[in-house]
């Protein structure tokens, strides 16, 4: 079967990513995002307060779906999750399935979820970011690698911030001294 979405990235994008995920330990991670018509990924948001473990990446989903509404009404839309791997392990585990699945099962108007897999030179290997679709069969997720491609656009990443923390998330985000 042919595969037509193959996400095209953004320098801006893939240098920004290879600044951050590409630099830290193991399931460090991201959102990608771009326009909805066409498979061009254009903005990437580096999480900052994800919980990093050797469980997996656990996006920080209280600030990332304040963005993802503030992203929407800039016309951009979600079109996956990016995050690290350590070695040996060079595409999305069943975790990183389940979590595509329950992502699907909220957004069912969203046809496919775009899911890299980087190797961080903080564990000794060369960067390295192998992409991968995740879509929907029946019940189960399939997931497919495509290759990468990346190019150079006029536009750097549009500078959208996650919109300021209500009162009630920032007792959970700050820590006590600052309150
Ligand atoms: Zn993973």
């Amino acid at each position: 079967m042919k595969i037509k979405h193959i996400p095209i990235f953004s320098l801006a994008v893939f240098e920004s990513i290879r600044k951050t995920i590409g630099k830290l330990p193991p399931e460090s991670g991201g959102m990608l995002c771009g326009d909805p018509k066409n498979d061009s990924i254009t903005y990437f948001y580096f999480d900052r307060e994800a919980e990093c473990s050797s469980v997996g990446y656990s996006p920080d989903a209280i600030t990332l779906n304040r963005l993802l509404k503030k992203l929407n009404d800039e016309g951009l839309r979600l079109k996956g999750f990016i995050h690290s791997h350590p070695p040996g392990f060079d595409s999305p585990s069943g975790g990183d399935k389940f979590y595509a699945g329950k992502f699907f099962a909220a957004n069912p108007d969203l046809p496919r979820l775009v899911i890299p897999i980087v190797d961080s030179v903080a564990t000794d290997r060369p960067f390295q970011m192998r992409v991968f679709i995740a879509t929907r069969h029946s019940d189960e997720v399939e997931t497919r690698r495509v290759p990468l491609r990346v190019i150079e656009m006029e536009v750097g990443i549009p500078e959208i911030a996650p919109p300021a923390a209500t009162s009630a998330t920032k007792e959970i985000t700050q820590s006590p001294e600052k309150i």
